[in-house]
């Protein structure tokens, strides 16, 4: 079982007032809070081991190799990847999906297409933009179900056997609403297209086995996870990957250099061009142990209690429209709202005044902003270390937040 109070002893940023109140965090769908254990991880890393990777035989180097590769490994367990070969450390989702649609733009025809939803990121909507200017290929959209829920039978429907590529988030970060990408990966393979799942926002809240959702591609960040910025992973098949063109090119990811050509090295380095983010990656194993330590299904069921705790105090609010579907169980962490007229920025100010910090805006999801028909959201999004007081308070201060603008 989760204790939050006593996890949040691991998050010493959480103990603190802001504007004469104390600190509610709930913007864990931006990026999420830190522990010691990963602090600490990073400043022993630089204080005792630092030196770059694989090129040294001093003792150093030996250690800090070890430690990033271990880290590959840890990362490796955690996702279930089959080989570390297949695990691509990267800055985030962001150039994940971003060395995907390379890929794409590598292999895709002219006319063939590329399915991808309405409630995708920017970052999982303008890298196919660009692989589809370059190639000629068709980006196509799928759209939401009068639940606000993915139209499967929309979906069934833009999968035709033109398509190559289908990427889909696994968890929504506006709507909060955990897509069924194993299902859709099945519908894709059916027509011989590639499946890339997007799980920024799904990693962080629930166990995931890449093998078990038979994806071709999946992203992760490391910082929505507990881990420090700058740092995630890119998993891929390790054929597409051995098919795919390295993106960058320079030191570590070469075998021999000659003058006119070069030859790369071996999975997973052939994608990993000039000194990697060492310490990043470090901290990003810890994270990964210090999750593992909690246990991805106890994290998923605490985040679940405290929808389900929440939800039906935010539904008596009178004037809050909340997006995504009613049924929780079909939602993560993340609820986005509208309070009456009000901008979401006013709201979320105003809320930032009672020392509850939640997040307004597009989201970088305009498309979706723009289909659902309003100018922005306002947007609470839980973790493990939030506990049921921060959800009173979340709902204490929209109260206040109505009664303040009527
Ligand atoms: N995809 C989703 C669903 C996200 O929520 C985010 C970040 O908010 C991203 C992709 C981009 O992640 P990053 O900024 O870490 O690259």
């Amino acid at each position: 079982m989760i204790d939050a109070k006593k996890i949040r002893k691991d998050f010493p940023i959480l103990d603190q007032i802001v504007n004469d109140e104390h600190l509610v965090y709930l913007d864990n769908a931006a990026t999420t809070q830190k522990p010691t254990a990963v602090l600490d991880t990073i400043r022993y890393y630089y204080e005792h081991d630092n030196a770059n990777v694989h090129r040294g035989v001093h003792t150093l180097a030996e250690r800090a190799t070890h430690d990033y590769e271990g880290s590959r490994e840890k990362l490796r367990k955690f996702i279930n990847a089959s080989s570390t070969k297949e695990v691509l450390f990267t800055r985030g989702t962001t150039t994940g999906l971003n060395w995907v649609a390379k890929y794409a733009e590598q292999i895709l025809k002219e006319g063939e297409e590329i399915v991808i939803s309405i409630m995708e990121h920017h970052s999982n909507i303008i890298p196919w933009q660009q692989a589809a200017a370059k190639t000629g290929a068709v980006l196509k959209f799928v759209y939401l179900n009068e639940n606000q829920e993915l139209d499967m039978q929309g979906l069934k429907q833009a999968i035709t056997d033109k398509t190559r590529f289908v990427s889909i988030t696994h968890a929504s970060n506006v709507l909060g609403v955990v897509n069924r990408v194993k299902e859709i990966a099945e519908i894709a393979h059916e027509h011989g297209a590639i499946m890339v799942v997007d799980g920024a926002q799904s990693t962080p809240h629930m166990k995931i086995d890449v093998q078990d959702l038979n994806c071709d591609f999946f992203t992760l960040s490391g910082h929505k996870m507990v881990g420090p910025t700058g740092i995630g992973v890119l998993y891929g098949k390790e054929k597409y990957l051995n098919d795919m063109n390295p993106i960058e090119f320079g030191g570590e990811m070469i075998d021999f250099v000659y003058e006119q050509s070069a030859t790369w090295k071996e999975l997973p380095w052939k994608f990993e061009a000039g000194t990697p983010n060492i310490a990043g990656a470090i901290g990003l194993g810890a994270a990964v142990d210090y999750l593992e330590e909690l246990g991805m299904d106890e994290i998923h069921a605490y985040e679940t209690e405290l929808v389900n705790y929440v939800m039906p105090k935010l539904k008596e609010i009178e004037g809050l429209v909340i997006y995504g579907p009613d049924d929780v169980s079909k939602r993560s962490g993340v609820i986005s709202f509208n309070l009456d007229n009000l901008h979401p920025h006013d709201v979320a100010t105003a809320m930032d005044m009672e020392g509850v910090a939640v997040r307004a805006g597009h989201h970088c999801a305009q498309p979706l902003i723009e289909y659902l028909d309003v100018p922005a959201t306002a947007r609470a999004s839980f973790y493990f270390y939030n506990t049921k007081e921060d959800c009173d308070k979340l709902v204490d201060a929209l109260i206040k937040t109505k009664e303040f603008f009527n």
